[in-house]
């Protein structure tokens, strides 16, 4: 099965929107396998966004990350890295389609609510750069086996 990694962002959980956003990764048949909040030390949102250092945008967008708790998630499921960011929708909430987390819920490209993985690749370096493999549980949800033909 595939994982990956989501991030309600500071905005987000300021606004109360970790338990909506759960809600629905849930109701998609997707299991949450790791969960915390957390204030992400510098070296950790580096690592994270390294594609963009050299990005005019990068200052404001460590300090955005950085301005409060973020709520890190590892799920998992079929197809789990595509699924989960059909759902987030598009980077900018101005052109996300109505129906995801960022059409829904926000409007600014700089307070965009949520990170996901964008790739199976990204998703396992994501992954290994904000939880421990102790962090990640394996379990069977109930649910499965009316899940998945
Ligand atoms: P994502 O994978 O959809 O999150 O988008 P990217 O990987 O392209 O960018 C990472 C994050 O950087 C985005 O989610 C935004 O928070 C931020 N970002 C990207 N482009 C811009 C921009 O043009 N301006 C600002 N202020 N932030 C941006
Ligand atoms: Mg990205």
């Amino acid at each position: 099965m595939d994982r990956t990694f989501v991030m309600v962002k500071p905005d987000g959980v300021q606004r109360g929107l970790v338990g909506e956003i759960v809600s629905r990764f849930e109701a998609k048949g997707l299991k949450l396998v790791g969960a915390k909040l957390e204030l992400l030390p510098e070296g950790r949102v580096v690592e994270q966004y390294r594609e963009h250092l050299e990005k005019p945008f990068f200052p404001g967008l460590k300090a955005y990350i950085m301005s409060g708790p973020c709520f890190l998630m590892a799920w998992e499921g079929k197809g789990a890295v595509a699924v989960v960011r059909r759902m987030v929708g598009a980077t900018n909430p101005a052109e996300a389609a109505p129906g995801s987390i960022r059409g829904d819920f926000a409007l600014d490209i700089g307070r965009n609510v949520i990170h996901a993985s964008d790739s199976p690749e990204s998703a396992a370096r994501e992954l290994g750069i904000h939880f421990a493999p102790g962090e990640l549980v394996d379990y069977s949800r109930i649910d499965e086996p009316v899940l998945y033909e």
